[in-house]
């Protein structure tokens, strides 16, 4: 059986990442890996569901344990992969997406170099501070944190494989899918079965 494959998705705090991951996962069926950080739940967040959420002592014991594919620090907090979710999900076939940021996503392709890097962001800077602004939870201090912070990710958008403009949500979600499809139909991804196809076109036509 193939293993299954990675697709990293990061995006601007604000451009909708969020929604699109959850409804690509909830209409295509994806695996989704579920972080663990040390923030604190946000309203309406479930622990197993949203994060795992964790203590400072216990994250940092995982890292010691080698639990982490990957972990950063963000803004005060950390934010780390977990192994071995990833490692059986893999191993027995099935497709993981990966909602990290920036570093995150370098960290995994250069441990897995046939991940799929997608970045999601909105048309321009305007339209995401309209979205930001529109959320109405956040002051204009902390939008002017994340309007900074998305300027600094902005700079690795370059490294991604495919980058897609969040206009529409629904759009969005089947644009990722179709990305994800296309990704898994390439010759390179697929030597063994054209030798198979070939074999028997050979054998019997
Ligand atoms: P938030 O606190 O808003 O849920 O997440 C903050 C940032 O951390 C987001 O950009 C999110 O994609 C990123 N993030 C969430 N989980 C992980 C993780 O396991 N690893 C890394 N590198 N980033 C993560």
């Amino acid at each position: 059986m193939k293993n299954g494959r990675l697709i990293v998705i990061s995006g601007f705090s604000g451009a909708g990442k969020g929604t699109v991951v959850k409804k690509v996962v909830e209409k295509y069926g994806y695996s989704l890996s579920i972080s663990a950080t040390t923030r604190a739940p946000r309203e309406g967040e479930v622990d197993g569901k949203d994060y795992h959420f964790k203590t400072v002592e216990d994250f940092k014991n995982l890292i010691d344990y080698n639990g982490f594919v990957e972990w950063t620090q963000y803004v005060e907090n950390y934010y780390g992969t977990p192994r071995k979710f990833l490692e059986d999900e893999i191993d027995a076939g099935r497709d993981v997406i990966l909602e990290i940021e920036v570093k995150g996503a370098m960290n995994i392709r250069a441990q897995y170099p046939d991940a799929v890097l997608i970045f999601i962001t909105t048309r321009n800077v305007d339209i995401l501070r309209d979205r930001l602004s529109n959320r109405g939870s956040e002051s204009e201090e902390i939008i002017d944190k994340r309007i900074k912070r998305a300027c600094e990710e902005a700079k690795f958008m370059g490294e991604y494989d495919f980058v897609v403009v969040n206009d529409d949500v629904d759009e969005c979600v089947d644009t990722v899918n179709s990305i994800i499809i296309s990704q898994k139909c390439r010759k390179e991804e697929n030597e063994k079965l054209i030798e198979e196809i070939q074999k028997d076109f050979e054998a019997k036509a």
